[in-house]
């Protein structure tokens, strides 16, 4: 278990900058997403007034990190860019979900703590936007896997209220998803294939899912499911 406080010395871990803070006085202060490490501030000192670390400074690229601890702080010293995914910068809403998938982590995952599931889920993420994957589908699908990792996602398959598998129809509520049966007149409804696509979006692995979401028609769906899903990160507060 990697400590809140890293001991005094040199790191290296592959991650992803979360966010970037630049200060004309200290130069930038980046949130780095790393593996084993979690997110952590890192400060990444101005040299002769330009930024040395190019791209590896901006979010959304994946790079290795080198890492010092000193007492105080912990300073980037190196940075290999690994990935930038530049054609997904040139594509409007893939560009705009995976900006909100970024901001969600930044501000809801622990700090200091190994998250490398979470991680992962990121990664595959932009591989998934990248691929042009419907944007509405792969941000349902993250942000239930980081719901997930916590424990907290709702269930897709079992009634929220009497326990039941969920056949058929099902409706969406506060608490969870309903079945049929106990589901009242005023919920959102959800159809079984509604239900089925959304099930899928969970479950499916990173490889099936490239493929299978690729020939989701448009529908409303996912983005009520997300908006549902995101009410769960404001309950946990
Ligand atoms: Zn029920």
């Amino acid at each position: 278990m990697i400590p809140l406080h890293l001991p005094q010395g040199y790191y290296t871990a592959t991650g992803t900058v979360l966010l970037r803070r630049d200060s004309a006085k200290e130069g930038q202060s980046v949130l780095i997403f790393m593996r084993e490490l979690g997110p952590r501030w890192v400060t990444a000192p101005r040299a002769n007034a330009k930024n040395r670390f190019g791209g590896a400074t901006e979010p959304l690229t994946w790079a290795r990190y080198s890492l010092y601890q000193s007492p105080s702080r912990l300073y980037l010293q190196e940075a290999e860019v690994k990935e930038d995914f530049i054609p997904l910068r040139a594509a409007g809403s893939s560009l705009l979900c995976a900006a909100r998938l970024y901001k969600l982590t930044a501000r809801e995952a622990p700090a200091a703590c190994e998250n490398d599931v979470l991680l992962r889920a990121l990664w595959n993420a932009m591989v998934q936007l990248r691929a042009g994957c419907p944007a509405y589908a792969v941000e349902f699908r993250f942000v239930w896997k980081f719901l997930n990792s916590m424990g907290l996602a709702p269930s897709y398959a079992i009634c929220a209220s009497c326990g039941a598998r969920i056949t058929g129809s099902a409706a969406a509520a506060k608490e969870g998803i309903f079945c049929a049966s106990c589901a009242g007149e005023a919920l959102p409804k959800m159809s079984a294939k509604e239900l089925y696509e959304l099930r899928a979006a969970t479950g499916l692995p990173h490889d099936k899912f490239l493929i299978w979401s690729k020939g989701l028609e448009k529908s409303d769906n996912f983005n009520r499911n997300i908006k549902l899903l995101s009410s769960y990160f404001a309950n946990m507060r």
